[in-house]
């Protein structure tokens, strides 16, 4: 099996939701709390497995605003998993999902530095490090119903811009979604592939403007601006 998300750039209003919902659920599953300082002060700052950010793409009056919820992507080849010196950070053979084993976590970083993506977050308070580990607290929990043994930001995004499934599987809802709509690694030529894909937007026009260059692998290059410190 090889669990990841599909995210919908065309149809993602950035409403935050996803990120509030798993910042909910996290903080009191497996690896919670998830801490925050000043939350209501005027310098907040706090641990959160799944940021949104907006980008303007294009040029007016054909520009689009795209909103670009990023989490942990649970690449094939995790750099995360490969620096870290405790053996802490590791992927699951049975369902490729990458995780922290937070009793053998020393925090020093190393995995977050090594991350293209900003995926990762050290908790300040526990000293540990913090990723998404797409629910896997819901995802397995056979007391819940089967409709919902899905992601939190899944089963809350209110356009139902996000899905969740099993890459393996071609007939999976995520396969037959990045089959049809052309679904895209965020930075490939970093060579890490990730598992998770995104949906390019569907604005025409925006898309001729980008000549030989993929929406995603354009704002692969902001993002990259962005993230990298
Ligand atoms: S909940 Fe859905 S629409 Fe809202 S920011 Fe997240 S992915 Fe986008
Ligand atoms: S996105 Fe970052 S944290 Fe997640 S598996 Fe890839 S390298 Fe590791
Ligand atoms: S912060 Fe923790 S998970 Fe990351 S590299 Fe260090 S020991 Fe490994």
């Amino acid at each position: 099996m090889k669990l990841g998300l599909v995210i919908d750039l065309d149809t993602c209003v950035g409403c935050h939701a996803c990120a509030t919902a798993c910042k909910q659920w996290n903080t009191s599953g497996t690896i919670g709390p998830l801490a925050d300082s000043e939350p209501y002060g005027k310098d907040p700052s706090g641990t959160w497995l799944n940021r949104v950010r907006t980008y303007e793409v294009g040029d007016s009056p054909d520009s689009k605003t795209v909103h670009m919820p990023m989490s942990c992507l649970h690449c094939e080849d995790a750099a995360c998993v490969t620096v870290c010196p405790t053996g802490a950070s590791y992927k699951r053979v049975e369902d490729g999902i990458v995780l922290v084993d937070q009793d053998q976590c020393m925090g020093c970083n190393l995995c977050a530095w090594a991350c293209p993506y900003g995926a990762r977050e050290l908790d300040q308070q526990q000293g540990t490090m913090k990723k998404c580990t797409l629910c896997i607290d819901r995802i397995y929990d056979e007391q819940l119903p089967e409709a919902e043994r899905q992601p939190a930001c899944v089963l809350t995004c209110p356009t139902k811009s996000r899905l969740f499934g099993d890459f393996d599987d071609p007939q999976s809802e995520v396969s037959v979604a990045v089959r049809e709509r052309g679904g895209q690694d965020l930075m490939p030529e970093l060579g890490y592939q990730p598992t998770n894909k995104y949906l390019p937007p569907r604005n025409p026009k925006v898309v001729a403007k980008m000549e030989r260059r993929s929406v995603v692998g354009l704002l692969s290059s902001w993002v990259n601006k962005v993230i990298l410190r």
